[in-house]
């Protein structure tokens, strides 16, 4: 361990480069030429070290980046993502900067930094030759903010194919790991009723106004904060003119839940709502886009080896949960062992003092060298072990 964070301190300018290189080319999302000069810059930074690059294009995003390191025949996927919630222009508003012990700019800390924490640990393996056996494989992906819909399908292929999943999502405060993350799932309600003239037919139609209105109380008598449950009623949209029994009228729900089994109550419930006032109907689309990561035996185990690794070197390290997701939580569903969190340590994701600390990069990434060296040289369990 002592070597490794020698390296990474000795490497550490090399690493505020990498990652400010990356933040100084903006890549929003939803913007595929912007988000590609992104990942172009990744891909030759990847392939002077040495990585074999394959590009996924699609047809509504960026291109994602698969790059690979060593041959062997234990793979360990590093995964995360190069877009970002900030439109181009953006660094004119909160600028690239070292500001004191920290860097600053839009990106930084969800989730460049956790690129080039990443990238550093590889190479601080490949140069004590500890990838003989095994294969490091990055996935880094161009549209995580946008709900993953190109590249869930590649995630989960090569999720399948590892051993452990580790994700460079930003840490939680004092660089705690996340080993839960609840599912995210959103529904849209529709309600249909039967219009009228409010003032001269008023009791031949049936408001879906009215019905909505009711749905609405049952849908709040699902959450259950204790456990993690909790359902939003964020949209509601409905009727024409005031003079009209509105004969539609919808809902869009959020809904998010910390076990996989929860999820599937939330997804029944919503799914079986049944209408009160004769003559309306209830049509009820969406699900759980993100299923919950849940806090499995193999998580645990996960973490625990960090913590040694990170006791080692002197450092408390703690886990928490996020109330959002990520794409570990599509690895995790799979059953792939999956550890969240490890990118920068920082404030402010999506928010304008979006930075991180600098001190805490290389040690950072000797962490990270640690847990990948223990991964590529024994077997943990996961899918390249064979059944478990
Ligand atoms: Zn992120």
């Amino acid at each position: 361990m002592t070597n490794y964070l020698n390296y990474c301190l000795a490497n550490h300018e090399w690493l505020l480069d990498f990652i400010e290189a990356l933040v100084a080319i903006e890549s929003p999302s939803d913007d595929p030429a912007a988000v590609n000069l992104c990942g172009a810059e990744l891909a030759s930074r990847l392939t002077e070290l040495g990585a074999t690059i394959t590009r996924a294009s699609s047809s509504t995003a960026g291109d994602h980046l698969r790059a690979s390191f060593g041959t062997g025949d234990r793979q360990v996927l590093l995964l995360g993502h190069f877009d970002t919630v900030w439109p181009v222009g953006q660094l004119e508003r909160m600028p690239l900067k070292r500001d004191g012990g920290k860097l600053c700019g839009p990106g930084v800390f969800d989730m460049k930094a956790g690129i080039g924490l990443a990238t550093l640990a590889t190479r601080a393996l490949m140069a004590q030759a500890a990838l003989d056996r095994a294969r490091i494989v990055m996935l880094w992906t161009s549209d995580e903010e946008i709900g993953s819909i190109t590249s869930r399908a590649m995630i989960e292929t090569e999720a399948r194919k590892s051993e452990a999943v580790l994700v460079f999502e930003p840490s939680l405060p004092g660089g705690a790991l996340k080993t839960s993350r609840k599912g995210v799932g959103q529904f849209e309600l529709v309600v249909r009723g039967i219009s009228a003239h409010a003032g001269l037919d008023p009791g031949k139609g049936v408001s879906a106004i009215h019905e909505l209105a009711r749905q609405v109380l049952a849908i709040e008598r699902i959450q259950d904060l204790d456990r993690g449950v909790s359902v939003n009623v964020g949209i509601v949209q409905g009727g024409s003119r005031a003079n009209v029994v509105a004969a539609e009228a919808r809902a869009t729900v959020d809904a998010r839940a910390v076990t996989i089994a929860d999820a599937d109550a939330i997804d029944r419930t919503l799914k079986s709502l049944a209408p009160v006032l004769t003559g309306t109907s209830l049509e009820v689309i969406g699900g759980f886009d993100r299923p919950p990561l849940e806090r499995s035996a193999a998580v645990v185990r996960l973490y625990e080896m960090a913590r040694g690794i990170a006791r080692e070197m002197g450092i408390d390290l703690h886990e928490g949960s996020a109330g959002g997701g990520s794409d570990g939580n599509f690895t995790a569903a799979l059953g792939v062992p999956t550890l969240d969190g490890l990118g920068a340590v920082g404030d402010g994701a999506h928010a304008i003092h979006e930075h991180v600390e600098i001190e805490a990069l290389a040690p950072r990434a000797a962490l990270i060298a640690g847990l990948l060296t223990r991964l590529c040289s024994a077997s943990f369990g996961g899918a390249g072990s064979g059944p478990a």
